[in-house]
């Protein structure tokens, strides 16, 4: 087994920056988009709350590192333009994927920042 898979997490702590992403007002619902590279063969699925953000032309693979030749697909999750806490469709219950470990390249901000 990977020693970064059994070593105790220590995330770096920073500061919340004044905005993070996609504002509230910007969404236009829950969207996954899932890419297989044709360079490398990679499977991945990235969410999003914007239908058309993520084509092929931008997105670069996590794994080989280009972009361009993909098959993409789409499925919308939810048409909501706000947040639904008790939907099973927003990308918070996707992610992290059931099971997952918090490894120690995470960063996470402070709430302190805020005042
Ligand atoms: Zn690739």
């Amino acid at each position: 087994m990977d020693s970064e898979f059994i070593r105790q997490p220590v995330p770096i702590v920073r500061n919340k920056p004044v905005s993070i992403g996609v504002g509230e007002e910007e969404r236009e619902g829950v969207f996954v988009n899932g890419f297989i590279c044709q360079n490398c063969g990679l499977h991945f699925n990235l969410f999003s709350w914007k239908a058309n953000k993520h084509r092929a032309n931008n997105t670069y693979c996590p794994e080989c590192g280009k972009k361009g030749p993909y098959i993409h697909y789409r499925k919308v999750l939810s048409k909501d333009r706000v947040r639904d806490d008790n939907s099973i469709d927003e990308i918070f219950r996707h992610v992290p994927w059931p099971g997952s470990q918090l490894i120690n390249d995470s960063v996470i901000f402070s709430s302190e920042s805020k005042k």
